[in-house]
């Protein structure tokens, strides 16, 4: 079994962040495998080198342990580039150019008859560029998905096995759900070269991880994630997704509630015992 932390160092690692690297950790220990740390830092206009160095600080103190060199997702771009252009030679991207404004506009527009829809990667793309020509100006990079199912063929559905308490089970992911309730998906973005759903994927299998342990608000995006392992002959891992810890409100954790942070408790006099007595470990 070989497990996974994937923090973005964009804030301070909280109670939720602590919880999740926990169950990862302890998963990987109680099987005696590994567990792997990975710097999700493809936004480079958020991500902080101070904000990595207080990672690591916080999860040594924590009591984990994990191999060296770390494998930080800016060092990857090659990767995420190559593969971009394999799926490209199989006619499965295409360019775009629409902003937020420009899709809500083309939902609205009358003649689409549609309303704004949500799927696991926010508003389901209305396809506006899908025929367009962008070739000379920058774009985001689209999957078309439609495409992406007819070529898997007869591998449809597509199944992943959930092991999380929520839901527990073999899901399997049919092409018309694909198609109209996760839509035509940025791949790379305009601002970065790449998005988080193919890092993710590409990271995982390159580190060889069987078990994705993570937060119940990534278990949507599990199906992108599944399917494009699929396009690109990847493994898919065991994926568990587990309760988000919230505050006494009941609202879930976010980065800047600084409040939670690991570095805040530890600062109060608090022990790695009484953090993970806090999350229910
Ligand atoms: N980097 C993501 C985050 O900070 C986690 C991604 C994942 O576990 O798949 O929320």
């Amino acid at each position: 079994m070989r497990t996974r932390f994937a923090p973005s160092p964009t804030g301070p690692l909280h109670l939720g962040h602590a919880y999740s690297a926990l169950l990862a950790y302890d998963a990987a220990m109680s099987k005696g495998g590994e567990f792997s740390l990975r710097i999700e830092d493809i936004d480079q206009s958020r991500a902080r080198p101070e904000w990595e160095a207080q990672i690591y600080d916080d999860l040594a103190w924590l009591g984990l342990k994990w191999p060296a060199p770390v494998m930080r997702q800016s060092a990857r771009m090659p990767a995420y580039t190559r593969t971009l252009a394999t799926l490209d030679t199989k006619d499965l991207l295409y360019r775009c150019t629409c902003n937020r404004r420009d899709i809500e506009a083309a939902m609205n527009a009358p003649q689409e008859g549609a309303e704004l829809n949500y799927g696991p990667d926010g508003l389901i793309y209305p396809g506006t560029c899908r025929n367009a020509d962008h070739q000379n100006e920058t774009a985001a990079l689209r999957l078309d998905m439609a495409k992406a199912c007819k070529l898997l063929g007869a591998q449809m559905p597509l199944s992943f096995e959930e092991t999380g308490p929520e839901h527990k089970g073999r899901h399997q992911i049919e092409a018309s759900e694909l198609i109209h309730d996760v839509g035509d998906i940025v791949l790379a973005r305009r601002d970065m070269g790449t998005s988080y759903h193919l890092s993710v994927v590409l990271d995982d299998a390159e580190q060889g991880i069987s078990d994705v342990i993570r937060g119940e608000d990534l278990f949507e995006a599990t199906k992108i994630h599944a399917l494009l392992q699929h396009l690109l002959g990847l493994p898919t891992p065991t994926y568990h997704h587990h309760a988000l810890i919230r505050d006494a409100a009941g609202k879930r954790l976010a980065k800047r509630d600084d409040a939670r942070a690991i570095a805040k408790y530890r600062a109060d006099g608090l022990t790695p015992a009484d953090i993970r007595k806090m999350v229910g470990l």
